[in-house]
């Protein structure tokens, strides 16, 4: 089995990216790493501060290992957008392989004046753990949205992609290109792809560019978009919305059934099947 770095350089040798997934219980993870495990692909999960809380760090930790070793395949956990120190900080201590700072709504000194500091921190207790930081603004949430109006200045500039790097040693950059947090039903999304490019050579072969957002973007964006240099794609909406239509359809269809279990199977089928569609998309099937 190859380390994370050496599946990141992979994937620019070979343009395909990693998928990142989110959870915040067992069911959601369940249904990422089924998916992984049955096309062959090495796989990111993450849990944002608020999904972490919900399901508890030490528990978080535990089931991704428990997972790792029933399934054999290499898993990654991380800290999906961690917006102060002292998270961070609790993230690493915990175990997590990697960790999304996040101060990209701090001004541009803040920002790499605190993303400098995790990555000290985080390289200091683990060398090998990998730190990411944004830059630029990538607007909305986690759900299904109506319009959401990009402005030119949310978009990363190469130049300052390029200082933000030096200045700060992250591993890996989740740059604003276009694409935006969530779904949206009213506008469209659309990816500036020589901006990746762009913002790719500016940061070099060593540090790796994460899409964020990639819950409602088209199959050509996507493929588009790792052509252009992107190492790995956030999914969190899509995901969270078939759980919750499914969920909202079984219990219609079953108002007697009581057993959690039976109730929340279906609902892991349709993530399952959102997942394994990502997967192929992203290039990552037999990547092992
Ligand atoms: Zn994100």
């Amino acid at each position: 089995m190859k380390n994370i770095r050496e599946y990141l350089k992979d994937t620019t040798i070979t343009q395909w990216a990693l998928g990142h997934f989110n959870f915040s219980e067992n069911e959601a993870l369940r249904a990422i790493i089924e998916s992984a495990a049955g096309l062959k692909v090495p796989i990111f999960v993450g849990t944002s501060e608020g999904e972490r809380k919900h399901l508890g760090i030490k528990e978080v930790v535990a089931l991704v290992k428990a997972f790792r070793e029933e399934f054999e395949i290499p898993i990654f956990l991380n800290a999906d957008h961690h917006k102060s120190f002292e998270t961070v900080k609790e993230a690493v201590d915990a175990g997590y392989d990697a960790i999304l700072a996040d101060f990209s709504a701090l001004p541009f000194e803040e920002n790499i004046k605190l993303t400098k500091q995790s990555v000290e921190y985080a390289k200091s207790k683990n060398p090998d753990i990998l730190v990411e930081g944004e830059l630029g603004y990538v607007r909305g949430e986690s759900k299904i949205q109506e319009v959401i109006e990009i402005k030119q200045e949310d978009l990363t500039k190469p130049e300052e992609a390029s200082q933000f790097v030096r200045e700060t040693g992250i591993d890996m950059l989740a740059p604003a290109v276009g694409n935006i947090h969530g779904i949206v039903t009213k506008s469209k999304e659309s990816i500036d792809v020589s901006r990746i490019s762009d913002i790719k050579k500016a940061v070099g072969e060593n540090v790796f560019l994460v899409l964020h957002g990639g819950s409602g973007m088209s199959e050509s964006d996507f493929k588009n978009a790792i052509d252009a240099g992107i190492s790995m794609v956030h999914i969190n909406t899509e995901i969270r919305v078939a759980f919750t239509e499914e969920l909202r359809k079984t219990l219609r269809e079953m108002p007697e059934e009581t057993t959690p279990y039976k109730i929340l199977a279906p609902s892991v089928e349709a993530m399952k099947k959102v997942i394994e569609e990502k997967l192929k998309i992203f290039g990552s099937v037999n990547k092992l």
